[in-house]
């Protein structure tokens, strides 16, 4: 399982919803009452339960490189660990 969450910078966002729209996790959601300094309602990062695998297709889809992707591996069991290391 992997562990991913993502950083969106807001000032840049134009409010397109395309990061929104390909989220297979629906982890970004549209800030609908608030504005940046453009003018556009910013797309948001909303994961409270650790959703996001770090699949980076809202950074790969953003036409503004508005999104950095950041994913870890989880720790390997230890069942998995001594079977790797047999
Ligand atoms: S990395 Fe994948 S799961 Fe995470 S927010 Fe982006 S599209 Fe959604
Ligand atoms: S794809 Fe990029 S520009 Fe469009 S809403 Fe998402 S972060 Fe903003």
């Amino acid at each position: 399982m992997t562990i991913g969450r993502i950083t969106i910078n807001q000032d840049r966002c134009k409010g397109c919803t395309l990061c929104s729209t390909v989220c297979p996790q629906n982890v970004i959601l549209m800030a609908e009452n608030q504005l940046n300094a453009k003018g556009y309602h910013p797309a948001l990062f909303v994961d409270p339960d650790g959703d996001c695998t770090g699949c980076a297709v809202c950074a790969i889809i953003c036409p503004d490189v508005c999104i950095t992707v950041y994913r870890e591996a989880a720790k390997r069991t230890k069942a998995v660990r001594e079977a790797v290391t047999i």
